[in-house]
């Protein structure tokens, strides 16, 4: 669109503020609105993955995001009793160098937020908002003390999994609870882990324990990990009933080593429970409004998406916006143009899913003696990278994003980061 065009953009997570770095970018009119007072990332660690990567890449903010986070080169995991391995995926299976960085979350959020602030983007605070008006020829938002903002050419809501305005979408939905989540903290990095893999233990489907080093929140800060332990949200009550003690205890008699971490935990307020739902929008629009990451689409992580395809979501309809002449068809360009990515990793998460998290008993033992045998001879090991990558269809030419070759990109080995 050559004219510029007022957006509202609701949400500052990464969906809504690399979204708002793109339109600023081009030259439109942008304004953020938050409703936390102070903005800051919710939860623990986060894979990117190349997709993710590119997005950054494109907005001038690779070298930042790697700087603060870990490289990983591996996902690995293992039967707690056996110690069979159960999954191996390696990212150098494929050629052209890739890799994941895996972050605190602070900083994903920090490296955003300083550049949406130099930038010179306006990120109003303390608003929650709460319903869209866009009946007329510009969409107007309520928030919850019923403050009427706008109008504007486009809203795009990144409010995440719970959305309060997607459901002004063309055809809305909301997500199915999962039966599990999991405990989350960001604890110091443990000596003896690997420190370029996500590494996993599990018990059958219904125990999955894993460390993932996620470099340091900012510059300056120690080097941590995220450590998470699967639980049902019903299941909840019981184990604060039995205490933090039982807990450390019981994660300790799947993996020993894990001790490194429990050591660190005193409290249940220091693990944050999150809670999973899967949906995805039908179509991620309505009149004058676009609906990007979690809101569109949220799953288990199981995969490791989620960031990524918000991060995608939002290049894409950067792109869009940037490529038609209106807003409407803008908004039938991003649709389309994130349709078939989006809908195969929702498939596959869905499909992944119980092989990790469920009370199955079958799944589990498919998982550890067919897959884990398959899983070692071509093309799989190529197609589980290309799937860990978000790659197994093309997610970049319609976002208007190229892939560079990731041999390029190094790492600055830290002293923390070898031990
Ligand atoms: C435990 C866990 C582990 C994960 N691991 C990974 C991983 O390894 N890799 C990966 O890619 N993804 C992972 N994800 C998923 C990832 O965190 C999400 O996909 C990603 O944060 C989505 O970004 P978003 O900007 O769409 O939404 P969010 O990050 O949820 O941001 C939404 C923002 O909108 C604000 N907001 C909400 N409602 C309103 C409102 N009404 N008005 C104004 N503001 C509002 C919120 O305060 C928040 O700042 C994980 C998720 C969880 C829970």
């Amino acid at each position: 669109m050559s004219k510029v065009i007022d957006i509202a953009v609701a949400g500052a997570g990464p969906a809504g503020l690399a979204s708002a770095l793109y339109f600023k970018r081009a030259g439109h009119q942008v304004a953020v609105f938050e409703r936390f007072a102070v903005p800051k990332p919710v939860g623990s660690g986060l894979i990117l993955q190349p997709t993710g990567l590119t997005v950054l890449a494109a907005l001038g903010l690779l070298e930042n995001i790697v700087a603060l986070g870990s490289r990983i080169d591996r996902l690995y995991g293992a039967d707690a009793a056996s110690g069979r391995t159960v999954l191996d995926v390696r990212y150098d299976a494929q050629t052209g160098g890739r890799f994941g960085i895996a972050v605190h979350r602070a900083a994903l959020f920090g490296v955003l937020f300083d550049a949406a602030r130099r930038a010179g983007i306006s990120v109003e605070t303390d608003v929650e908002l709460q319903e869209i008006d866009n009946s007329g020829d510009r969409a107007f938002l309520t928030d919850t003390t019923g403050r009427r903002i706008g109008g504007f050419d486009l809203v795009v809501d990144a409010t995440g999994s719970r959305s309060r305005l997607r459901r002004f979408a063309d055809a809305p939905s909301e997500p199915r609870p999962l039966p599990y989540g999991a405990f989350w903290a960001s604890l110091d990095w443990g000596d003896g882990f690997e420190p370029h893999a996500l590494t996993q233990r599990y018990d059958k489907s219904s125990v999955m324990v894993g460390v993932l080093p996620i470099g340091r929140p900012d510059h300056g800060g120690r080097e941590m990990a995220a450590f998470f332990w699967s639980l049902k949200p019903a299941d909840l009550d019981a184990v604060r009933t039995a205490g933090i003690e039982a807990w450390k205890e019981r994660v300790i008699s799947i993996w020993p080593e894990a001790a490194a971490f429990t050591s660190q935990i005193n409290d249940f307020e220091q693990l944050s429970l999150a809670r999973y739902g899967h949906h995805t929008l039908r179509r991620p629009a309505g009149r004058r409004l676009a609906v990007i990451g979690d809101a569109a689409h949220s799953t288990s992580p199981q995969l490791g998406q989620g960031a990524n395809m918000a991060l995608l979501d939002a290049a894409a309809l950067a792109h869009a916006v940037t490529t038609n002449a209106s807003v409407e068809d803008a908004l039938e360009a991003y649709c389309l143009a994130r349709r078939r990515h989006v809908r195969v990793f929702q498939a596959l998460s869905w499909m992944f899913t119980p092989f990790y998290q469920s009370d199955s008993r079958v799944l589990p033992f498919i998982r550890d003696r067919l897959v884990a045998t398959i899983a070692r001879v071509p093309p799989a090991p190529q197609l589980l990278a290309a799937m860990v990558a978000g790659t197994v269809v093309d997610p970049f030419a319609r976002a208007g994003l190229k892939e560079r070759d990731w041999t390029s990109v190094v790492q600055e080995p830290s002293a923390d980061r070898s031990r």
